[in-house]
């Protein structure tokens, strides 16, 4: 699994509140590498880590998603 103990590399954490999704789908359009979508259409993380490389595409899902259900935060103690 692509965790920062198996890469040794601080990764980007993400997080998605679901009781705020409203299921637009805008997320998974442009990211679909972190953020999935369920049968409803409501989004849901497979890790709560971003893959190296997609930090920038995870954070435009982040901010395109129009009920400010996600947010992407840089490692800290870098
Ligand atoms: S963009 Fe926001 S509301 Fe739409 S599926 Fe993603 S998390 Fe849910």
């Amino acid at each position: 699994m692509n965790t920062p103990e198996t890469t040794g590399k601080a990764l980007h954490r993400v997080f998605a509140e679901r009781s705020k999704c409203c299921g637009y789908g805008l997320c998974a359009a442009i990211c679909p590498e972190v953020y999935k979508l369920d049968a409803d259409g409501l989004v849901y993380l497979e890790s709560e880590f971003v893959p190296a490389g997609m930090e920038e595409s995870a954070s435009e899902g982040a901010v395109a998603c129009p009920a400010e259900a996600l947010r992407v935060e840089a490692p800290t103690g870098t």
